[in-house]
């Protein structure tokens, strides 16, 4: 977490309230010369083949596996998630770097298409300047979803990652600064005012992942010139649990996946579905394991749970519990006041559809649980939001046919909504805009251009 003043932006541990460093805030009005030296720096960047600039690219692997380690620690000092969390997110990003290059590789080389009369080649272009707008939940991992397919079709990159957690974002631009050619990734520090002038400036594309309200926000602005976007936004994701689910299953994964990174994930389960003739055993279930969890400062042995990224993230989810609780919602467990930003992992039965905490995404360690009596039901109720990211049904034979009923981008069935390495992550309906991964993710961060001539040539 951090407090930002006009120039020095604090970045502060959120378990332990202490200061952790500062870095200098980006004045909004410098932000007009990095883009200068993007622009400066595209041209050349752009000129080498995929190849030569996947190549480079990978050179930051071994920079960044040195230093995996301390980055790791950093993660878990700005936004409390769990050592193991904190360690895990880098070791995932570095271990899987290769293999992601070499897949953008793939999909960003050249195609031909030939229909017997024209022979066409499909260029995958870049667009010019992207600007990488990024949250602090994943701040390893976030900005690299952007930062690797843009740079590697050619396009330079400005970052900007969360004003959260500063220290990890340049930690990340410094090992790519190791062996990359001057300008071509930048990094601007401060909040949403530097968001903001980001957006307005001489860019040709904004890859953004954050809040389904800032997000609104950046493509009204960006529809002024045309910019191209990616948004990948928030969610408000629904688990349904049918009568013939194994319960346990069921019940380790809506406890693991309600609570992992103190809530803060955009994939978190935050409602809960579950029929009728089970709803018993499985939210008593539920509620034990939820009990049983340590909360504590991350980087101790043994915590399960870290604390909240901010008291500002901890008041909006306390104010959703009180509100839910006044609204007639019941406390299987949890609720019990924390000092500092700590929050108990809380699981919530009785609720209704209506109920905000039902509606507004929580980013926050409730469960939240609601008995059905049909399959019809629980789509229809899970269908019921704005968001559409992703979804999890746990069941047996029905339960595939109850996954294609739901409007989400990413259902998993008998498992999270992660998909096989090489599928897109994308949100449906407002909890996205484009999306990244895969073959057509990869694409997104660039301008298609087709040279066809005939075949007779
Ligand atoms: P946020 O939207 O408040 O901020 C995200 C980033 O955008 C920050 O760097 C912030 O400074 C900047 N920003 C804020 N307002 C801006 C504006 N108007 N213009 C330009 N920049 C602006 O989100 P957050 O609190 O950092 O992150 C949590 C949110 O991110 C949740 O909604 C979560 O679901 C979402 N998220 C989505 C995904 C996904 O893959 N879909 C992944 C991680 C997080």
């Amino acid at each position: 977490m951090s407090t930002a003043t006009a120039t020095e932006l604090v970045s502060t541990n959120p378990a332990t309230g202490e200061a952790i460093g500062s870095v200098p805030v980006t004045p909004v009005e410098g932000i007009g010369e990095v883009f200068e030296r993007s622009h400066a720096a595209q041209g050349a960047w752009a000129r080498l083949n995929l190849d030569e600039r996947i190549e480079m690219l990978k050179r930051a692997i071994p920079v960044l596996d040195k230093r995996a380690e301390q980055i790791g620690a950093l993660v878990t000092a700005e936004m409390g998630k769990t050592i193991a969390e904190g360690m895990g997110e880098v070791r995932y990003g570095v271990d899987g770097l290769a293999g992601k290059l070499d897949e953008i590789a793939v999909a960003l080389a050249p195609e031909t298409i030939n229909d017997g009369s024209t022979k066409s080649t499909l260029y995958h272009d870049p667009f010019g300047v992207c600007v990488a707008i990024t949250p602090w939940n994943f701040p390893f991992l976030m900005p690299l979803q952007i930062i690797l397919p843009a740079l590697a079709a050619g396009n330079t990159v400005v970052m900007k990652p969360s004003e959260m957690v500063p220290f990890v974002g340049q930690a990340l631009a410094d090992a790519f600064n190791e062996v990359l050619p001057t300008g071509v990734l930048q990094i601007v520090h401060g909040d949403d005012e530097q968001g903001k002038a980001l957006v307005a400036g001489n860019c040709n594309l904004i890859g953004f992942t954050g809040s389904r309200a800032a997000g609104q926000h950046i493509l009204s602005a960006a529809g002024r010139d045309l910019k191209r976007v990616v948004l990948e936004l928030g969610g408000k994701d629904p688990m349904i649990v049918l009568e013939d689910a194994d319960i346990n299953a069921a019940a380790n994964f809506a406890v693991r996946n309600s609570f992992r990174n103190c809530g803060q994930v955009c994939v978190s389960t935050e409602r809960i579905y579950v029929a009728d003739a089970i709803a018993d055993e499985f939210e008593a279930e539920v509620a034990k394991q939820t009990a049983a969890l340590v909360v504590g400062n991350g980087s101790d042995d043994g915590v399960e749970i870290g604390p909240m990224v901010s008291a500002e993230q901890k008041a909006s989810v306390i104010a959703q519990l009180e509100q839910a609780k006044k609204d007639g919602a019941t406390v299987a467990c949890g609720d019990e006041p924390m000092d500092g930003n700590y929050v108990r992992p809380t699981v919530l039965t009785g609720l209704t559809n209506d109920m905000p905490i039902m509606r507004d995404e929580t980013f926050g360690p409730v469960a939240c649980i609601m008995r059905v009596s049909s399959d019809d039901q629980a789509v229809r109720l899970a269908n019921d939001t704005p968001y559409g990211l992703g979804a999890a049904v746990f069941g047996g034979e029905r339960a595939e046919a109850v996954a294609r009923g739901l409007t989400a981008g990413m259902i998993g069935v008998n498992q999270g909504c992660g998909g096989a390495s090489g599928t897109p992550w994308v949100g449906a309906k407002q909890s996205g805009y484009g999306y990244h991964g895969g073959r057509e993710g990869h694409r997104q961060f660039t301008q298609v251009r087709v040279v066809s001539r005939p075949c007779s040539d």
